[in-house]
């Protein structure tokens, strides 16, 4: 069985940073290359990659939250320019609403270019949408995709499910968006590579600041992210052996980050960076 590979592609957060493009990260196992949250920049980013956009057929949402599926809109209907003709979309309910509505917002856009003489599949047909609300295991028919698919809700102020691929040698988990909670780390139990929010490390924006409204936002915010600590015991709880922390603040520094979670957790400890590719096993 081939290796599987995990390329960031954003490692940012809701504020612009040219620095870090928007939340996703793409899976490469086998043929099968499964996009994981779709933020902004994201089909620029495959490309930037090496990965042809349309290549993706798989996108697995972790949430509904701007920051993660702003790029969705340029990956569909560029992804399908450039060649795409078949698409899969996996995520919470909620996910066949916003595409329907991007296809309604775009219908004449899309018409016209199907009245060019472009094949309607890929955007208007072989589109499968599986929306689910509960934990559990995904079934997806694909013999591409040489892995069973399981979800567990993270704690977040969105219904926020994270992803657990389970090969027969290899195992990634995303946990998506989330506070500390059991869930991260029963998902990520003994997975070869975890990608986790480590949002809450001290940057510019947050650090000593003495504006009330970034006070309070930087307080609620500890409900729905974690610290590299908080990420990193996580990661120690699952027992995995690579940590790759992520969804980062600009200024975010990052030594600070590598050492407070690698205080905590002793398997290997990964800052995640922009375009940067890492084995799963
Ligand atoms: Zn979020
Ligand atoms: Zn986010």
């Amino acid at each position: 069985m081939s290796e599987w590979k995990l390329t960031m592609l954003g490692t940012g957060s809701p504020r612009p940073d040219l620095e870090r493009s928007g939340p996703s990260q793409v899976l490469q196992m086998g043929e099968a290359n499964i996009l994981i949250d779709c933020g902004e920049g994201t089909t620029a980013q495959l490309q930037r990659a090496n990965i042809p956009p349309q290549s993706v057929t798989n996108l697995f949402m972790t949430h509904l939250h701007s920051d993660h599926i702003f790029g969705y809109g340029q990956f569909l209907l560029g992804g399908w320019g450039l060649g795409r003709r078949k698409l899969r979309i996996v995520g919470p309910k909620g996910i066949k609403n916003y595409h329907d509505t991007l296809l309604e917002l775009f219908k004449d856009d899309i018409d016209y270019r199907i009245s060019l003489g472009r094949s309607p599949k890929g955007v208007l047909e072989d589109v499968e949408i599986i929306e689910f609300d509960k934990p559990g295991e995904i079934k997806v028919e694909d013999p591409e995709i040489p892995a069973r698919i399981f979800t567990d809700e993270m704690v977040h102020n969105v219904p926020t499910f994270g992803y657990r691929f389970e090969g027969k040698d290899q195992v990634f988990v995303h946990t998506g968006d989330t506070a500390p909670t059991e869930n991260a780390s029963k998902l990520a139990e003994g997975a070869n590579l975890l990608v986790q929010d480590g949002c809450l490390a001290s940057n510019e924006t947050y650090k000593n600041t003495d504006n009330p409204e970034l006070q309070m936002i930087w307080r609620n915010l500890q409900k729905e992210h974690c610290t590299p600590a908080q990420a990193a015991q996580i990661a120690k709880d699952a027992k995995v052996e690579k940590l790759v922390l992520t969804h980062f603040l600009p200024n975010t520094d990052v030594e600070e980050v590598y050492d407070e979670a690698a205080a905590v957790f002793d398997g290997e400890v990964i800052i995640g960076e922009d375009l940067e590719t890492y084995s799963v096993k």
